[in-house]
């Protein structure tokens, strides 16, 4: 038996890491996003329980009493966390599971999982960011001007992650993202526990 890997991926609002993971769980087997709780209004277009789930911010602190999020953090001016139910279920089926979590949760669960694989994605440019954010057509003026001003802060974090990943051609970055989960999957450890009838027979 082997199990999942846990990977983190963050990236400044609007760089697109919601889009390539929506785009590499359609086309990748065994690999799941975990779904965050969150206190920020829903936007046009997003469901309950699949984009999140959306509760008020007294079933979030009743959840944070009882001890039910591996992690949570407050992400411009709203709460969001990982609740621990399903994640460890999923790992242990052996199935990878994706947090697309900020910085700050982020190292609360590195700190808790250190065999935690994590991914940054950056936008190509300041003005693509500032595009995508806008293009999106979601978010108020006003939201977009704040979580533009927090860009770089996030950004900043970079150098904590195991990867970087640049976000200019989608598909290349996708092809990226698949690569790093490949890489992972090959590992010895996983590898050698996925094929022990196979290394038996080789190995007499
Ligand atoms: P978007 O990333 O621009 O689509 O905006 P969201 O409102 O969906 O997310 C805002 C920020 O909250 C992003 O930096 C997310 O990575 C982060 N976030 C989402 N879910 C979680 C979570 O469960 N825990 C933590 N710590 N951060 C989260
Ligand atoms: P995030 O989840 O990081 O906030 P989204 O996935 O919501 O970002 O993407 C923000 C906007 O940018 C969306 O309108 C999306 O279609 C667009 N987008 C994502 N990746 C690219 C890309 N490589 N080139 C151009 N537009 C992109
Ligand atoms: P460990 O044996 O250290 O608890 O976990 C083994 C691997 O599975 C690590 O990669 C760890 O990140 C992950 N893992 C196991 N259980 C959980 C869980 O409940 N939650 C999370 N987030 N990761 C887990």
């Amino acid at each position: 038996m082997t199990t999942g890997t846990l990977f983190i991926v963050s990236a400044p609002s609007g760089a697109g890491k919601t889009s390539l993971l929506k785009a590499l769980v359609e086309t990748e087997e065994h690999v799941r996003v975990s779904v965050s709780h969150t206190t920020r209004p829903k936007r046009p277009g997003e469901t309950d329980g699949v984009d999140y789930h959306f509760v008020d911010k007294e079933v979030f602190s009743n959840m944070v009493e009882s001890g039910a999020f591996l992690e949570h953090a407050e992400v411009f001016g709203n709460f969001y966390g990982t609740s621990e139910a399903g994640i460890r279920d999923q790992l242990e089926q052996g199935d990878d599971v994706i947090l697309e979590i900020d910085w700050q949760g982020a190292q609360q669960v590195r700190a808790r999982f250190p065999a935690t694989v994590s991914i940054f994605i950056l936008p190509p440019t300041p003005e693509a960011l500032r595009q995508r954010l806008g293009s999106r057509g979601q978010d108020s003026d006003e939201v977009i001007q704040r979580r533009l001003g927090e860009a770089r802060e996030e950004m900043s974090h970079y150098p904590e992650y195991d990867y970087i990943v640049v976000n200019d051609l989608f598909d290349q970055a996708l092809g990226e993202l698949r690569a790093i989960i490949t890489a992972q999957r090959l590992r010895q450890p996983s590898q050698a526990a996925r094929l022990q009838e196979r290394l038996r027979s080789l190995l007499g």
